[in-house]
């Protein structure tokens, strides 16, 4: 039996256990994957206060897990596959065991979204990739795309440009969805070609992986082969609900939660990116976790 139980070690999670931690609650965190989440993959992370230089993903998510177990938290590999109510308290049943908490946290975060055409899963890992920081080496000095036009993709772009010969990027609009001064540094670099008002209609490749995109122009319908041997799929992102989606009030598939970040079921809270929200950053989900760890903190208390 543990006080708390959070599912994801991502900022939103490993923040809050350095709440309820230093509130001398026995904490678990369990996560299925890599501790840090998407943060953890960033090649660097420039709005996150106190780093006026900026600071690599890895690096910021390394020094979160060691101050959330320098506060006494426990992170365990594992995953979890359901959760619900017994008079015990709040049962997480994982792949490995059943235990038991007095309150948990939803802190799963969410993950990139499929494209949905022709040739992505096929050619999955032999240039089909969701993550430049760990995929882009692969593609040095050889013409890449990227597709999307929020943060992630002209933040994938800028990376890829330092390692591909060149890097188109494959938009469906004129307008960008990311930050301006992001917009601004991929426009300035000289190795990033946009293809805007293009959807990717096919990925294209032999048995040593892909050779080409299958491009066609919004409005006119204009179709065009773009040579490249790597894809990077950038277009936004998806809740990691899973099971919740059963056992919780969702909202698009995100989690709906009170202003103490409680969801519809007592002693289960969210916080992150699995939120209905509108902002998606490192510094909202750090929000979401020391708000939820405190709440949880004295809801225990009650
Ligand atoms: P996003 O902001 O939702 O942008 C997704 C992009 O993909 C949009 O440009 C969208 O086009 C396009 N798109 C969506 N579905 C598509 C489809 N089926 N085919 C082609 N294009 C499609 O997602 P994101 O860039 O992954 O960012 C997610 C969140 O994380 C955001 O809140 C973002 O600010 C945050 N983030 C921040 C940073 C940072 O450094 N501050 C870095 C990464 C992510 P439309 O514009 O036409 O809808």
């Amino acid at each position: 039996m543990y006080d708390v139980i959070i599912l994801g070690a991502g900022p939103a999670g490993l923040t809050a256990a350095i709440y309820t931690g230093r509130a001398k609650l026995s904490t678990l965190v369990l996560e299925a994957a890599m501790v840090g989440g998407n943060a953890g993959i960033a090649d660097i992370i420039e709005n996150y206060p106190g780093f006026p230089e900026g600071i690599s993903g890895s690096e910021l998510m390394a020094r979160f897990k060691q101050q959330a177990e320098n506060c006494g938290a426990e992170i365990r590999y594992d995953e979890a596959l359901d959760i619900y109510p017994s008079s015990q308290g709040i049962v997480v049943e994982t792949r490995l065991e059943k235990l038991t908490a007095r309150a948990v946290l939803v802190a799963t975060g969410a993950r990139r979204r499929q494209l949905q055409v022709p040739g992505e899963e096929e050619f999955l890992g032999r240039g089909v990739s969701y993550c430049a920081t760990c995929d882009g080496a692969f593609f040095r000095n050889s013409p890449v795309a990227v597709i999307g036009g929020g943060d992630s993709a002209v933040k994938e772009a800028l990376y890829l440009a330092d390692i591909a010969s060149r890097v188109y990027l494959v938009h469906r609009r004129e307008g960008f969805r990311a930050h301006k001064a992001l917009v601004e540094r991929m426009h300035n670099n000289e190795r990033i070609i946009l293809k805007l008002n293009q959807v990717v209609d096919e990925i294209e490749g032999d048995e040593y992986g892909v050779k080409q995109l299958l491009l066609k122009e919004v409005k006119s319908g204009q179709a065009e082969k773009l040579p490249v041997e790597g894809v990077f799929v950038s277009i936004g992102m998806v809740p990691a609900i899973g099971f919740l989606a059963n056992r919780l009030q969702t909202d698009n598939g995100y989690i709906v939660v009170d202003e103490s970040l409680m969801t519809s079921m007592p002693g289960v809270f969210a916080a992150g990116d699995i939120c209905s929200k509108k902002v998606r950053q490192v510094a909202t989900a750090v929000g979401d976790g020391a708000l939820a760890g405190a709440a949880i903190t004295e809801y225990l208390k009650e």
